[in-house]
């Protein structure tokens, strides 16, 4: 770690114009992360952006207007020139430039900016100048308050900052309930709660946010809509187009949902499967060893972490879930 800090306060020395850019359908830990990040940049006399490929659910609207601006690309001459001209990017929370879908194709066209990854997803890929990747991180959150420390630049840390930070940590974790719950993620909470950090606030706002729909169509899913696998320790939900119509469906209505049945004793995976007009959106979910990365690699056109995956399947709902099925018994 102390080479690649010294790496990039090199790289950072002057200032710099720098892009930051993080995966679609940002999270929470994408959009704390991401703003954080950039909050530090600022502070170093740095002129920054932070870029999101698309939107993210309204809940999450008041982190960009206490602690953005996120920018969400719209290929104008403003945010394209600002990236032809960056002469740093880095890349957060995610492990390859295709999880930006069509952005990458501006970020390939300048080839002298120095490209950074700040990351917690499994087996980057192999394009990038500097890497701080690590797996065993909770949250890409972590990692940039560990990138901080480091650095030495824990007194720039404000409300703004300990508040994007904590966000990713809690979200990544499902309010610290799985994933590496280990002692550096508590310290680094400590800290981040001297700095002014409202925590019951913040849950609220992160997770007391259901609309009735919303609640409604939790329990008619609950009821109807969950399927436990045969003869296997495997459960899985499914949302149609209609029944998405039924509860005035809204983006980020689903999530979280793929947790619910790794709540039933006995059950160590599960799936949620959302019909969307391209196609069927995955998510998996584990406990333990049972690795559904490699599931998502495998059958659904994606990835993540051994105990957080997900992906696209374009062969309909009955397909998608048949292929579960086969997955599971292959398992
Ligand atoms: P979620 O189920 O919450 O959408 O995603 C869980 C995890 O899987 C996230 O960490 C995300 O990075 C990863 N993931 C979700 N969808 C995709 C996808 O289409 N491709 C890849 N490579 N990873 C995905
Ligand atoms: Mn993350």
């Amino acid at each position: 770690m102390n080479k690649k800090i010294d790496t990039l306060k090199e790289l950072t020395d002057k200032p710099s114009r720098i892009a930051i850019f993080s995966h679609s359908n940002p999270d929470g830990d994408a959009l704390g992360s991401g703003t954080a990040w950039m909050n530090i940049l600022t502070k170093l006399g740095h002129d920054v952006k932070f870029f999101v490929p698309n939107s993210y659910p309204s809940f999450m609207e008041w982190i960009n207007t206490e602690l953005g601006p996120i920018d969400i690309f719209t290929a104008t001459d403003d945010h394209k020139d600002f990236i032809d001209e960056a002469d740093i990017f880095f890349f957060l929370d995610m492990n390859n430039i295709s999880r930006i879908d069509g952005l990458s194709d501006y970020i390939v066209r300048n080839t002298n900016a120095k490209k950074i990854l700040i990351d917690h997803h499994p087996q980057p890929a192999n394009i990038f100048d500097l890497e701080f990747s690590f797996p065993d991180s909770s949250s890409t959150s972590l990692i940039i308050y560990k990138i901080i420390a480091a650095c030495g630049y824990e007194d720039l840390i404000d409300t703004a900052i300990a508040t994007g930070l904590y966000v990713g940590m809690s979200t990544d974790t499902g309010n610290f309930t799985f994933g590496n719950l280990d002692p550096e993620l508590y310290n680094a909470v400590a800290n981040l709660a001297g700095n002014g950090i409202d925590i019951a606030e913040l849950n609220i706002r992160l997770y007391n946010i259901y609309s009735k729909d919303r609640m409604r169509l939790l329990g008619h899913l609950l009821d109807k809509r969950m399927v436990f696998v045969d003869n296997s320790d495997a459960a899985y939900i499914y949302i149609s187009k209609a029944d998405q119509s039924d509860f005035n469906f809204r983006q980020g209505d689903s999530e979280g949902f793929v947790n619910i049945p790794l709540n039933i004793d006995g059950i160590n995976i599960s799936a949620l499967f959302i019909q969307t007009n391209e196609c069927i959106k995955i998510s998996l979910r584990s406990k333990g060893e049972i690795d559904v990365n490699r599931m998502a690699r495998e059958y659904f056109n994606g990835g993540g972490h051994k105990n957080a995956s997900g992906g696209k399947f374009y062969k309909g709902m009955d397909n998608a879930i048949d292929t579960f099925i086969e997955a599971i018994r292959k398992l």
